[in-house]
């Protein structure tokens, strides 16, 4: 299926490791031109060398995104270095386990911040460019939203806010011809969650007892099966589909739990 991606530019946040790397490469790999917006240097040279080394057409722009400056200096590149801006991919997030017993006000508005505030900058400040050529925007969420997780409300507020922003934004953005779609991981295997693993006594174990209650194939998703999503919902492959909310997650969360396939 050709995607009609190529010549077009999107914005992948955190497009640098984990699910945004698979993400700015699987855009790239369809002919389209990529801005990779990170705070880490480094990580940010390195996919940009891997990206350029297959002859794709990138970019990186050092930012953290918690600074609205440093989105606008995102947006202005993209806009002053391609003329155009056809979609967002809000991605960048962490899940910094801030609870309601463990956690703090302050800390709870920084998980906000880091989570939730820069999803709705970014979208703001491409608006103007996405109105021009009728882009898209997919914002990642996460399975924290639909089922709570526990000692983690800052982040499961800010991914239960970028559901309703999703309905939101698509209704909003109807005159326009701009659709929003949300992709929601659960079990992605990716350096965030290889850390997050590592926070348990036995991460191996632990490992182990969620893979096994995945209903397809009994594995983590891999980063390239979320990136292809997104890639379709920013494509006019997908030109009837807003405000959806789609989970790929090998059936994680809503297959039934009795179900036993091995
Ligand atoms: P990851 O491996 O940590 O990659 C995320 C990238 O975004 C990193 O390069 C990170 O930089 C960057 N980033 C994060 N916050 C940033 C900020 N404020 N400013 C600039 N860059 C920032 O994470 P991932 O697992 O790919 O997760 C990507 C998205 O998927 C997140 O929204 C996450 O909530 C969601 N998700 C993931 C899973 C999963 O199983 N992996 C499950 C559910 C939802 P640093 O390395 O400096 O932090």
């Amino acid at each position: 299926m050709d995607l009609h991606l190529n010549g077009k530019v999107f914005i992948v946040t955190g497009g640098a490791k984990g699910i945004g790397a698979a993400i700015s490469e699987v855009l790239c790999a369809e002919g389209a031109a990529v801005v990779i917006a990170g705070r880490n240097a480094a990580d940010n040279a390195h996919q940009l060398s891997t990206l350029k080394e297959k002859g794709y057409t990138a970019w990186a722009v050092e930012a953290e995104l918690t600074r609205v400056d440093d989105c606008k200096k995102v947006v202005d590149f993209t806009w002053q270095t391609c003329q155009r801006i056809d979609g967002l991919v809000n991605n960048a997030g962490v899940n910094d386990g801030v609870g309601l017993e463990n956690g703090d006000p302050e800390r709870f508005m920084q998980s906000l911040q880091k989570n939730l505030l820069h999803y709705y900058v970014m979208a703001h400040l491409a608006l103007p460019a996405l109105k021009q050529s009728r882009g898209a925007i997919v914002n990642i969420g996460s399975k924290v939203s639909l089922t709570g997780q526990g000692h983690t409300s800052g982040y499961a507020a800010a991914k239960g806010a970028i559901n309703a922003l999703t309905r939101e934004w698509a209704v909003e953005l109807l005159p326009y011809d701009i659709r929003v779609n949300t992709v929601i991981p659960a079990e992605v295997w990716t350096p965030l969650y290889a850390s997050w693993i590592q926070t348990f006594p036995d991460p191996e174990t632990k490992l182990a007892s969620i893979t096994r209650h995945i209903p397809l194939g009994k594995r983590m998703t891999k980063p390239e099966e979320i990136a292809d999503m997104v890639a379709f919902l920013l494509s006019d492959r997908s030109s009837h589909t807003t405000g959806q909310i789609m989970v790929v997650d090998g059936g994680y969360t809503h297959l039934d739990r009795a179900i036993d396939v091995s």
